[in-house]
């Protein structure tokens, strides 16, 4: 028996037996999972994993990113962090897409095409890819989509967005300078925050822009983009501030700009998030 089971989980045949799995891997719960990367298969169990189609990761409950030199340092620093080593989101084909190494925005916008892989294209008017500088050391990415922008196909262009420009500018940086994008391209139905399934979907199209944009800074825009991005639990007002690293590029969490717009007398935390911002993207590289 144990010498059959053996040989479905080469194979990668783990559904029905799926009880020993867990408790080969299960972690206490306690803990949070470590930021490691998953052990190495053997070669052989590698090739016939790699021979048959890999359903896609779910993107929820990666290892958390490590906080960037946090109990030493709550400032950003010239000193570059370790690299978290959670797995690698960038290295995470979405179903029915190529990743290409050093592919451009038009390249994955292309693959993108005219995406109806999860219901939300039910919905929507325009996909919102991103907008911006191709180029950019900062990256901005909100939620998904709202009225405006599903409208007029591009991000952060009504009440939230006009707020996020007047950050960017009072931070002394313009609008063209960074890149802003969302979680998910489609707009949710009532501007809704995406489920899990749909960020499953839309995600890696994300990390594939951060990845061929080579950012120096993430700013995650709220709750969604912060676990999406960092697999960090906590609440925003916990974390918000501080420098994690993210796949070798450093990611500040920050409030999304219609919280602000619902509590504004929290608006100095952003401008001092992003002044924070603005001085790590000061600092010498
Ligand atoms: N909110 C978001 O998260 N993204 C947008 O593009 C607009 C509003």
């Amino acid at each position: 028996m144990a010498a059959m089971l053996e040989f479905y989980e080469e194979l990668g045949i783990e559904e029905f037996y799926i009880g020993r799995t867990e408790a080969k891997t299960a972690m206490p719960a306690s803990k949070p999972a470590p930021a490691v990367e998953a052990p190495a298969k053997s070669a052989s169990t590698q090739r016939v994993a790699d021979a048959r189609p890999q359903p896609p990761k779910v993107v929820f409950g990666n290892p958390p990113a490590q906080l960037y030199n946090a109990a030493a340092e709550p400032q950003a620093t010239a000193v570059p962090g370790p690299v978290a080593q959670s797995m690698s989101l960038f290295e995470t084909p979405s179903p029915g897409t190529t990743q290409r190494e050093n592919e451009t925005l038009e390249q994955i916008r292309e693959d993108l095409g005219d995406c109806h892989r999860c219901r939300l294209a039910a919905g929507r008017h325009s996909i919102v890819f991103g907008q911006g500088n191709p180029h950019a050391e900062l990256v901005f990415v909100g939620e998904g989509p709202g009225a405006d922008e599903d409208a007029q196909g591009l991000p952060f262009v009504g009440r939230a967005g006009r707020l996020l420009n007047k950050m960017i500018e009072l931070a002394g940086m313009k609008r063209e300078e960074v890149y802003i994008c969302n979680i998910v391209k489609c707009r949710p139905p009532n501007n809704r925050t995406p489920l899990p399934d749909e960020i499953e979907t839309c995600s890696p199209f994300l990390f594939r822009q951060i990845r061929a944009i080579k950012p120096r800074l993430v700013c995650c825009l709220g709750s969604p983009a912060v676990k999406t991005l960092l697999g960090v639990k906590e609440g925003i007002t916990k974390i918000r501030g501080r420098f994690y690293d993210f796949q070798g590029t450093k990611a500040l969490p920050t409030f999304h700009p219609a919280y602000i717009l619902r509590n504004p007398r929290e608006e100095k935390v952003l401008r001092e998030d992003f002044q924070k911002m603005v001085e790590f993207l000061n600092l010498p590289r």
